[in-house]
């Protein structure tokens, strides 16, 4: 039962490495044209040039999201180069350990703008095509620590809280325009930014970015009568429930 993406459109935020790069890869290996998004252009087009080998269609666009403006321009680019967006996967994030009492104003102040302002406004940017198309798929990879507390990762918690507390009220307004709303929420993924935010973690015990991606997969399986609001993704070790 695959996934059958060919004909859609599929933009991916935070493609150039980690769990973003594995998501574009497995949309594209459905058949998605897929937009691949972030600052670094030259993994970007490395991603692109895997997909491409693979007989994938691939997308380029530079943008740092912490910037309105690039956003915006990001988007009208999607519009004016393939005329529709049928996924946004909300992806890009970055993070920084560090006890709260040390924190500084300005690692917080970075990390709003891309986890919490950024994301907010790709969601915008992404209805304002999908509400005319009256379809749509919005998929927000959040973390555990978008609804539990881990000591050393407040500010990066916040943001994660902050992005599910937009995405659960945007799920309500997406829905009569028959554009669906999701969230994957992953423990510690075995990524550049998974080993820096949990250097006490070992490598075997870290999740796989290809999960998230299967993830993301499942839910583009389900039927239009199914909905699937969020996805926790443990690390086995980690305690159930
Ligand atoms: P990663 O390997 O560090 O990749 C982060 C991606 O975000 C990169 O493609 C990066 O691209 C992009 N990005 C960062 N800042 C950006 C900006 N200002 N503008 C545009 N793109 C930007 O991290 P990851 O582990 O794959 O994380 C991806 C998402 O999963 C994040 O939202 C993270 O919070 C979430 N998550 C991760 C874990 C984990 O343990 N790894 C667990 C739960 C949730 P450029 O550098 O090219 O801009």
């Amino acid at each position: 039962m695959g996934v059958d993406l060919r004909n859609k459109v599929a933009c991916i935020t935070g493609a150039s490495r980690g769990i973003g790069r594995s998501i574009s890869l497995a949309l594209a290996e459905a058949g998605a044209h897929v937009v691949l998004i972030s600052r670094n252009l030259n993994k970007l087009k490395d991603v692109e040039s895997e997909i491409v080998s693979s007989g994938g269609k691939a997308l380029v666009v530079q943008a740092d999201l912490a910037e309105e403006k690039e956003i915006v321009s990001a988007f009208n680019e999607i519009k004016s180069r393939i005329k529709k967006l049928d996924i946004l996967i909300g992806n890009a994030g970055i993070g920084k350990a560090g006890k709260l009492i040390d924190f500084s104003i300005e690692d917080f102040d970075k990390i709003m703008a891309v986890n919490l302002r950024g994301a907010y406004i790709c969601c915008q940017e992404a209805m304002r095509i999908m509400i005319p198309q009256r379809s749509g798929y919005i998929i927000s990879i959040s973390s555990v620590v978008g609804f539990r507390g881990y000591a050393n990762q407040s500010a990066y918690s916040a943001s994660k809280h902050g992005q599910m507390g937009f995405i659960k009220a945007l799920a309500a307004e997406a829905q009569e325009y028959g554009i669906r709303v999701s969230a994957i929420l992953p423990g510690v993924v075995d990524t550049e930014f998974g080993k820096a935010i949990r250097p006490d973690l070992d490598k075997s015990v870290l999740i796989p970015p290809d999960d998230i991606a299967r993830t993301v997969l499942y839910l583009l399986s389900l039927s239009e009568q199914a909905m699937v609001d969020q996805v926790y993704v443990r690390r086995m070790a980690s305690s159930p429930f």
